[in-house]
């Protein structure tokens, strides 16, 4: 894989003016610089159209943080895959641990927004992660493998280069503790090979698999050191254009 990701997750975070102009910090400290790394902005739904405009003609990508599996309809406060398409988003973020913990999301609900994303051509960012209570009682690899299961089953359709892979520890999102290069390439490692039955080899090495979980400028060069570590899903620490600014250079230097 050559080019690395790094995806800003805004959150309930700004409103439109406060959207663009980190957007433009963003695309002003960046430039042209650091080529090899793929960037996304992922604002709330609110700041979509806003962002959008800031960013047009750069080379930053841009995300929703949500969206519903059905494309229309009675589903009052929800949005569809082509809706996004239609507001410029190319990407869209899919089964985060928020949405899993406080909106009740499960691995079925995710399968079928990770399928209606790709129906609509829009890249899904998948995110998967085991709580802390699961890691102590050893049953990381148990929580993953179903997260993947319910998320893939419907996958039939090529996936190279239309899936991006998020590995975010519940522990370590938002708390500052980021988990340490070795878990994360242990992890990453389980589930590069998890993909390759899935996909098999041809097609699992063209998924990043990116690490989230309290990633900031002075733990991001330790992150990207990680062979198995293809970028990075940053929460915080993209609320402030140069931290996040950062973080993509060190991620400039590798090739994986
Ligand atoms: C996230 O929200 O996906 C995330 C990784 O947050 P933070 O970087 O703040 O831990």
């Amino acid at each position: 894989m050559e080019r690395h990701t790094v995806i800003a997750n805004w959150k309930m975070h700004g409103n439109q003016a406060e959207g663009v102009a980190l957007a433009r910090g963003v695309r002003r400290l960046l430039g042209n610089r650091f080529p090899a790394v793929e960037v996304v902005l992922a604002p709330p739904f609110t700041s979509l159209e806003t962002v959008r405009r800031a960013i047009k003609g750069s080379r930053l990508h841009l995300s929703a943080q949500n969206l519903h599996w059905q494309p229309q309809g009675a589903f009052t406060g929800e949005v569809g895959a082509d809706m996004l398409r239609d507001a410029g988003c190319s990407h869209v973020i899919v089964g985060h641990s928020e949405r899993r913990r406080l909106f009740g999301e499960t691995n079925g609900d995710v399968g079928r927004k990770l399928a209606a994303a790709l129906d609509a051509s829009l890249k899904p960012v998948l995110c998967i992660g085991e709580t802390l209570r699961e890691r102590r009682d050893g049953r990381t690899r148990q929580t993953l493998s179903a997260q993947l299961s319910g998320a893939l089953k419907g996958v039939s359709k090529s996936v190279k280069d239309c899936l991006i892979l998020a590995y975010e520890p519940v522990w370590a999102i938002g708390t500052g503790t980021n988990a340490a290069p070795a878990q994360v390439m242990e992890t990453h490692g389980w589930i590069r090979q998890a993909l390759v039955r899935r996909f098999g080899a041809a097609q699992a090495r063209h998924i990043p698999i990116l690490y989230g979980g309290s990633v900031n400028p002075a733990n991001a060069s330790e992150l990207a050191a990680v062979p198995e570590v293809d970028g990075v899903l940053v929460g915080g620490a993209s609320l402030d254009h140069r931290s996040f600014v950062e973080i993509v250079n060190a991620f400039s230097g590798r090739e994986a």
